[in-house]
């Protein structure tokens, strides 16, 4: 089998309920889709969202069309990790993180969606799955929402059958925080995983004094309490507080982990498949917290589901709530794994 041909499909909308977390207001409902087909019939298919910035969909297209995709026509789609070293070694020279990283993990999640279908199974049973359904939580709290809305939307996430909420912080004084999660808490209960998520918004201090209000009101983890690269910082924290730190969703590559899982700075690893490398990166980073014996909780779910299936160290996936149209319902607080040949996922 060889890839005769790569098109992308561009989409770049205005998000009809914008939301908001302590650094950024997501706007857009980007995305950018990626084709790779073969001379067998059988194609591969991707799609890397954005929730901000109007340009950054056609600029990855960009980068897929004009410089990955000829490098790669005529390989074998199989060698996925072959195709990932030429296309690192390509874009070294210019940085493989940001953008070229986006399109290194758009054509890797393509060729697992591709070898899925070429064979007609799952891509979760190809990886050797440790498990059928995924335990889920709800991220639901976010930051333009007041009081009440907090207190609906964790209600509803809770009727659908989530077992855990996970809300945002940081948006403003510590009081504003203490009250919004013990709003959260009296909906969801004392035993239910209630998680926060600073999204980058504290120097050390901010974040050293605010996770000790965290870990009194028995919040599940502190989620970027830092600037994503601050391993040092991480480091630090985790020295200090009992709550994990949670974070990755903003590192770029396998190497952008290991000083912090080696340093003890993250309690949960959570990379995501757009920044990390695409699905075979992040099986690569989940194991390699394994060994450290640090659970994985993946950014967004989608594809992700299938790494999670396989990983011996997964404890959640990250979801919004349920459709509204019931195609998608949990099984004691998890997803089912999807029965389609590929790459296919719930949402
Ligand atoms: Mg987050």
């Amino acid at each position: 089998m060889k890839i005769t041909r790569i098109t992308v499909d561009v989409v770049s909308e205005p998000k009809e309920h914008p939301v908001r977390d302590a650094i950024q207001l997501l706007d857009r409902n980007g995305r950018t889709r990626v084709i790779v087909e073969t001379d067998e019939g059988v194609s591969g298919v991707s799609d890397s969202h954005f929730g901000r910035v109007v340009s950054s969909p056609a600029v990855l297209a960009k980068i897929v069309t004009d410089q990955l995709a000829p490098v790669i026509i005529g390989e074998d789609p199989t060698l996925i990790r072959g195709i990932r070293k030429t296309l690192r070694e390509l874009t070294d020279y210019q940085g493989t993180a940001g953008l070229s990283s986006y399109g290194i993990s758009a054509i890797d999640l393509a060729l697992w969606d591709l070898l899925g279908k070429s064979l007609g199974v799952p891509v979760w049973r190809l990886l050797g799955a440790q498990r059928t359904t995924i335990p889920a939580y709800a991220m639901v709290g976010w930051l333009e929402l007041d009081v009440a809305g907090l207190e609906a939307v964790s209600a509803k996430a809770m009727e659908q059958g989530f077992r855990g909420v996970k809300m945002k912080v940081g948006g403003g004084p510590l009081t504003e925080d203490v009250s919004r999660i013990r709003a959260v808490r009296a909906v969801i209960g004392a035993d239910a995983p209630l998680m926060v998520d600073a999204n980058q918004a504290f120097g050390f201090s901010e974040a050293l004094r605010r996770g000790r209000v965290y870990e009194e009101l028995d919040c599940r983890w502190f989620e970027e309490p830092l600037p994503a690269g601050d391993t040092d910082g991480h480091v630090r924290l985790a020295e200090k507080l009992d709550i994990p730190i949670a974070t990755g969703e903003n590192r770029y590559g396998q190497e952008a982990f290991r000083d912090l899982l080696a340093g003890g700075g993250v309690g949960v690893v959570q990379p995501d498949l757009r920044r990390a490398g695409g699905l075979t990166d992040c099986l690569e980073i989940g194991l390699m917290a394994a060994g450290f014996g640090v659970p994985y909780a993946s950014h967004g779910g989608g594809a992700h589901i299938h790494v999670l299936a396989a990983l011996p160290n997964t404890i959640y996936v990250e979801s919004g709530l349920l459709p509204a149209d019931g195609r998608v319902e949990l099984v004691d607080g998890c997803y089912p794994l999807p029965l389609e040949p590929g790459l296919s996922s719930w949402h």
